[in-house]
């Protein structure tokens, strides 16, 4: 029970953080402004940050996606995957008249079928096993704990688009706050004590939170692109001819919409459009 508080935290920070900034947005910037174009800007903030604080829920509300019950193996299949004492031969002879009717590419390191002893399933490819879920994850990214999920086939779109929000929402910050704290002082207004307190906290805020989120919104652009997981960029999969980075890559365009999918203003917006992915070959 501790141990599962104690994992909240980071997510609770994470709602505490936004919460603060539209707080600031409102009763600071939009009760105290002398922007002439405070009504616009009022709009598209709201706009990013209900695209923002969308992605945000989703990516950290949608479950991991359930693994298909052809992969799942028996109890007595798990006693002999035992009793093979991690031997690589016994293990692809005991598993392989089940993955060939699956559609499986990829081994582990060690050579043999890829199998989970926690979940008793043959692992799909591109599944592994994350210890803070306690359970296998279909096309597994990474798991983040300020967000309380796994990355993974059914979330990742949402987390990409949490990402990009997220800069274009720091970007409407230090938009606006440098230009505030400039038009006070030219007025030779004395700006409050608690607004500039609350203007400079969210301006080192915005420029290291859109430093984090510009940085990891491009990298996984680049994995997109690539059709490769974070797990994949740093550990290439084995395919029966060897290791290949680009094993799943089928192309930038393919790769984009196997994410996103293949309606064109559905990219901009966190719902499902998943393509399953397939192999090249
Ligand atoms: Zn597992
Ligand atoms: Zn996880």
């Amino acid at each position: 029970m501790f141990y599962k508080l104690l994992r909240s935290v980071p997510l609770l920070t994470a709602i505490l953080v936004i919460c603060y900034s539209y707080w600031c947005f409102i009763f600071l910037y939009c009760d105290k402004s002398l922007d002439q174009q405070q009504p616009l800007k009022f709009c598209f903030y709201h706009i990013i940050f209900y695209l923002f604080t969308w992605s945000y829920y989703k990516t950290t509300t949608t479950p991991p996606p359930a693994i298909p019950h052809d992969f799942f193996l028996s109890a007595a299949t798990m006693n002999k995957i035992w009793d093979a004492n991690e031997n690589c031969e016994k293990i692809n002879a005991i598993l392989s008249s089940k993955a060939h009717t699956l559609p499986i590419y990829t081994y582990s390191r060690e050579g043999h079928y890829r199998y989970c002893q926690d979940c008793a399933i043959l692992k799909p490819d591109r599944t592994h096993h994350c210890r803070v879920c306690g359970q296998c994850i279909l096309k597994m990214d990474h798991h983040c704990p300020w967000l309380h999920n796994c990355m993974s086939f059914s979330n990742y779109k949402f987390y990409i688009l949490f990402l990009a929000y997220g800069a274009v929402y720091c970007l409407i910050f230090l938009s606006i706050l440098p230009v505030e704290l400039f038009k006070w002082y030219m007025r030779s207004k004395v700006l409050e004590e608690g607004l500039l307190y609350h203007y400079t906290l969210l301006s080192i805020s915005g420029v290291l939170f859109l430093a984090i989120f510009s940085a990891l919104f491009f990298y996984h652009l680049y994995l997109v692109l690539k059709n490769r997981t974070t797990l994949e960029a740093f550990r290439a999969p084995l395919f029966s001819y060897g290791q290949d980075k680009d094993g799943f890559n089928v192309g930038a365009g393919n790769n984009f919409i196997q994410v996103f999918g293949e309606t064109k203003w559905k990219w901009f917006i966190p719902v499902f459009c998943n393509i399953l992915y397939y192999l090249k070959r």
